[in-house]
């Protein structure tokens, strides 16, 4: 965005079959309309990516809008439904981190709404504009206060008696041939603190298992790989470690008989306690009361309410300071990709950040191209992230990323209703669509 007084740059995104055809009506009819935008014409509101609007805005667009067909007249029948969706994400991530959601707009625009074009371009550019000009005016500099819940980690413990009860479970699940592998911690060599990657095909293996309370690694990157190399695998984890291998059952990228999901316990917390509060516990109590095939220490008595405490931390500060905020934080991102590479929801091949033509971010590690690289993953990952906090438990810069993937979650819940669920046939709300989905942002 350019923050210099004088014309905006916007830049529409058409579907061939309604909004062009408007658009060139309004062209035929003479209707006057603000100058300032670039029509790209696309064949549907549905194969708009949101990759290509915030490629736009971070090149230097003030303003996208998006105009597809009206409900209900879709070319290929329900492409613009999940237009909806994905935009109403979007926009609420960008108000998360700052970026002003007036900056992306939404119409439907039929074939003979010619002035109905022309009159939505007016008013989006003079929203672009109002946007702009408030950016500067606030100069998108105030102070940055970090709330304290920000990157917490707890460092992983070991506790003797849960791992006792583990390598029991493990013994048994080897020896009578339920599991080939099983994937698990062990204590660092060397004595060095954390833990290290355990991978037991055979009980003298097992020696070595250790069970970790706090923020030991999840190995659900690792399972995919070891089911392919072995066989039948089970995985050892925090609840919401379990609830992340179901993703990837929900994906396609295994079986859940291919899998057996050992949660490891946890104590119940003092009522009221800050750990009961901890982001993420809810995650874990679903994983282990919904998810677990089998559990080694105590089951949570009940999956606690969902606060979105951390979040509601960010949400409550003015969009200038939401801005520097996040602008601060991603100032420090080494684009070291730890977090991405730790996250077992993000398995592409190929990830947009690594993608040269087009070059969707750069890959320099700025502030801006940051902030743009963490709001596309976040979008990515709404409705998917399980709240396991790896993400942020290996960033080097101790960054508060899983707020970050909490808010496209409490975005998914809000809008569409979507909670975490231990139900691989639950679909991903970005992959699906209501009627009734929100519509006041839709011109
Ligand atoms: S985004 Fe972070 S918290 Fe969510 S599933 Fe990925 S690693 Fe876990
Ligand atoms: S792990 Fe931290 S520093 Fe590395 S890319 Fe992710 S946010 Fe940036």
């Amino acid at each position: 965005m350019s923050l210099q007084p004088g014309p905006i740059k916007l830049i529409g995104f058409l579907c061939n079959w309604c909004s062009y055809a408007g658009a060139d009506l309004a062209g035929v009819s003479r209707f006057q309309y603000d100058a300032s935008i670039r029509i790209v014409r696309l064949p549907c509101s549905g194969r708009m990516d949101p990759l290509l609007a915030l490629k736009a805005l971070q090149d230097g667009a003030d303003g996208v809008l998006i105009s597809g067909c009206h409900p209900g007249d879709c070319h290929y029948s329900d492409g613009n439904y999940f237009a909806r969706r994905r935009f109403a994400v979007v926009r609420s991530l960008m108000e998360f981190v700052g970026l002003d959601p007036r900056r992306l707009q939404m119409s439907w625009v039929s074939a003979s709404e010619g002035k109905k074009w022309a009159e939505v371009v007016n008013e989006v550019a003079g929203a672009v504009t109002a946007a702009r000009d408030e950016a500067r005016a606030a100069g998108q500099t105030a102070a940055a206060p970090l709330p304290a819940a920000s990157g917490d980690r707890v460092p992983p413990r070991e506790d003797p008696e849960l791992t006792a009860a583990l390598r029991q479970t493990a013994r048994d699940l080897l020896a009578t041939g339920r599991v080939q592998a099983l994937l698990g911690h062990r204590r660092r060599p060397g004595g060095r603190p954390g833990t290290a990657l355990l991978v037991a095909t055979g009980p003298e293996a097992l020696e070595e298992l250790v069970a970790f309370q706090g923020d030991a690694p999840n190995l659900a990157c690792h399972l995919k790989s070891t089911v392919e190399r072995h066989g039948t695998t089970a995985l050892v984890g925090k609840g919401s470690d379990l609830l992340t291998a179901i993703n990837l059952v929900r994906e396609n990228q295994l079986q859940r008989q291919s899998i057996v999901l050992v949660g490891l316990g946890f104590p119940e917390p003092a009522a009221g306690g800050s750990e009961s509060l901890r982001p993420g516990r809810v995650q874990e109590a679903v994983g282990l009361t919904q998810a677990a095939d089998l559990v080694v220490g105590a089951r949570p008595a009940a999956v606690p309410d969902e606060t979105f405490a951390d979040v509601a931390a960010i949400d409550a500060l003015p969009r200038p300071a939401r801005y520097a905020f996040w602008r601060e934080q991603f100032g420090s991102c080494l684009r070291c990709y730890a977090c991405r590479s730790a996250c077992p929801s993000c398995y592409c091949k190929t990830c947009f950040a690594d993608s040269r033509r087009p070059a969707w971010t750069s890959p320099a590690p700025s502030a801006e191209s940051s902030l743009y690289f963490h709001l596309i993953r976040a979008y990515h990952l709404a409705g998917r992230c399980a709240g396991c906090r790896e993400c942020q438990r290996v960033c080097p810069m101790q960054i508060p990323l899983l707020t970050l993937a909490r808010k496209a979650s409490q975005v998914v819940q809000e809008l569409f209703g979507h909670r975490v669920s231990a139900d691989p046939q639950v679909k991903n709300p970005l992959a699906a669509f209501a009627m009734d989905d929100q519509v006041d942002f839709i011109r």
